[in-house]
């Protein structure tokens, strides 16, 4: 995969009504996108993948919907309003800011890049140093001595290197005077948090357990780039797991192995995946890793999994003063009662948008194709531009094409669709060629096409077509739910 490959992603998502830019006919806003009519249906799909894997395969999981707004006190006891910051730099002549270990990391693939591996490590060495240290002159160096320049203007005269606090903020309450500033959630996590007991009780759940929760997030992010994948709005998915303390590392270990079996069932190839343990731990953590993905533009975060310890309930409990506890009346190896305790968490964090980009550049193709030749014709070659998507998450499954708009052809059509609607998202469409219409569902993922024609009439049956092999294959109306019942399943995806 190459940057031509991802631009080309890029203008397919625009082109054919996947991505958008917001609030576009005013030039866009930086780094906010909208999903378009097949944008929303795969991102839908990839949501509910996830949600069934983590919620409705796991008795001991369940879900949660809340609010994004919270009282201000959750950030303080979270550690976002002190802590959730990156270090920024600016160049002098251009204006422009950047994110000094953006700078730095750029720097390391470059070396990588240009086969300078020894100088790639020991920055790489040093960038960690100073970040673990949180020592911002340190990063200045680096960015000195590297001869790191500005992409605008092409000079080294930078500021200073600033801690910069991503979370946006905005007022509660009618008059200025009395409002209340409060924060746009830059995680789900919280929400989480703070209804802990309320599941906990409620829901009668007894550790360990989870709680699964996807909504939007929000960072004001100092750079942003390469399109969904780093935004100031976004989605996240992600679930905490509440467990016993001492029994972290065990469920450490299980939550990264069966995380990455979830990303493999896709089936996007194991070698486009690999761990990234974490050298700077976040405030709150203590193990980290990422799941990578081979993105056209290099491998980058995409997951995160994080032994949170007991520093956010604990938190939570000292900044609102009410009890966190958990009663465990399990009995330990004396046959004691495990009793009261703050429970640990190990926490899951998928970025939908990072998902729906990875998934999109996996999935397109361009695929040569040689169209037979006609009598006395030379044979014809031809690209064409295809979304290789797993059936479950295709926008539409399957699409209905009648080969012409008369002599009936359009009523039996119409008649599948009614019958397969309820079950499947449809696309209908009668106008064009009929190689136009299947080139045009192909650049949209849509696995099966179904075409009407006038033997159709007669003897009651269609001609399948099937998206990657191009296949086509004459079956009864009869027989159309079977074959996409056996394709088309969530079962499939969930189990294999
Ligand atoms: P990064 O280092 O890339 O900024 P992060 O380590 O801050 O990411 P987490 O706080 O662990 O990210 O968030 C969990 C997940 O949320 C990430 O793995 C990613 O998929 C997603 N995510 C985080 N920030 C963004 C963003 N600005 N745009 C899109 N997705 C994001």
């Amino acid at each position: 995969m190459s940057d031509e490959v991802f631009k080309k992603v890029v203008s397919h998502c625009k082109e054919y009504g996947f991505v958008f830019p917001s609030s576009e006919i005013y030039e866009g806003l930086g780094a906010v996108y909208d999903y378009g009519q097949n944008g929303v249906e795969l991102k839908n799909n990839l949501r509910q993948y996830w949600w069934k894997a983590m919620v409705q395969m796991h008795e001991n999981i369940v879900g949660l919907d809340a609010s994004i707004f919270m009282h201000p006190k959750t950030w303080k006891a979270s550690g976002h309003i002190d802590g959730f910051s990156d270090p920024m730099i600016d160049n002098k002549d251009s204006k422009k800011r950047y994110r000094a270990d953006q700078l730095l990391e750029d720097k390391i693939s470059r070396y990588e890049k240009d086969g300078k591996s020894i100088k790639a490590t020991q920055l790489q060495l040093d960038l960690d140093e100073a970040l673990l240290a949180n020592d911002l002159g340190k990063l200045k160096d680096l960015i000195i001595i590297h001869e790191i320049a500005c992409a605008i203007s092409g000079t080294r005269n930078w500021t200073d290197v600033r801690q910069f606090n991503l979370m946006f903020s905005t007022e509660m309450g009618a008059m200025a005077e009395d409002a209340d500033k409060i924060y746009l959630r830059p995680e789900t996590a919280q929400g989480i948090f703070v209804n802990f007991l309320n599941v906990q009780k409620t829901g009668r759940m007894k550790i360990p357990f989870g709680i699964a929760q996807t909504g939007k997030a929000f960072r004001n992010e100092i750079i942003a780039r390469q399109f969904i994948m780093r935004m100031r709005e976004f989605e996240q998915m992600e679930m905490q797991f509440f467990i016993r303390p001492g029994t972290e590392d065990q469920w450490y270990e299980y939550w990264k192995n069966k995380r990455m079996q979830w990303h493999e069932k896709l089936g996007f190839g194991s070698a486009n995946y690999r761990f990234h343990d974490h050298v700077k731990l976040a405030h709150y953590a203590k193990a980290a890793v990422d799941i990578e993905f081979n993105y056209p533009f290099g491998f980058k975060e995409m997951e995160g999994i994080h032994s949170r310890g007991d520093f956010d309930l604990k938190n939570h409990q000292d900044f609102s003063g009410k009890k966190m506890q958990y009663f465990d009346s399990d009995l330990d190896e004396n046959g004691k009662a495990y009793g009261n305790y703050i429970p640990y968490v190990i926490e899951t964090s998928i970025g939908l948008d990072r998902l729906f980009l990875a998934t999109l550049c996996a999935c397109y193709k361009e695929d040569e194709v040689i169209t037979q030749a006609e009598e006395g014709k030379e044979e014809r070659k031809d690209t064409r531009v295809v979304l290789t998507l797993p059936p479950m998450l295709a926008p539409y499954k399957v699409a209905i094409l009648p080969l012409l708009k008369k002599d009936g052809l359009p009523e039996v059509a119409r008649e599948i669709m009614n019958d397969l609607k309820t079950d499947y998202n449809c696309f209908y469409e009668e106008k064009d060629a009929i190689g136009k219409r299947y080139r045009r569902q192909d650049a949209l993922g849509t696995p099966f096409c179904i075409t009407v024609d006038h033997d159709s009439l007669l003897d009651k049956s269609v001609t399948i077509r099937y998206r990657d092999s191009m296949k086509q294959e004459r079956i009864p109306i009869s027989k159309i739910r079977e074959i996409l019942a056996e394709e088309i399943s969530w079962k499939k995806l969930l189990e294999q």
